[in-house]
């Protein structure tokens, strides 16, 4: 059985079994991003969407479910390079 899993939502802590999951990564020049979003599935529920949102709302604008979790592990390739050469100009 699968451990009980609760994050931090936008509704408090919930289930992360009451949710649906999405992640992605976006890797380009500037950034290496592994994002991750939990969606609360409306009524009626459509496992089938994408999932497409219309800032600043939260609720999918195609189907009635709501992103109440997104997080991102962001690492910047080029303030990498710049943090270490700063790092020889304070010694
Ligand atoms: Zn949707």
């Amino acid at each position: 059985m699968a451990p009980y899993e609760v994050i931090e939502t936008t509704k408090g802590s919930m289930d992360v079994s009451l949710l649906v999951k999405r992640a992605g990564t976006v890797d380009n020049d500037v950034e290496l991003t592994h994002w991750v979003e939990y969606w609360l599935p409306g009524a009626p529920a459509h496992p089938e969407c994408a999932h497409r949102l219309e800032m600043p709302s939260r609720m999918c604008v195609l189907c009635p479910a709501e992103l109440v979790h997104r997080s991102a592990d962001v690492t910047l390739k080029q303030a990498t390079v710049f943090a270490e050469g700063t790092a020889h100009s304070f010694a």
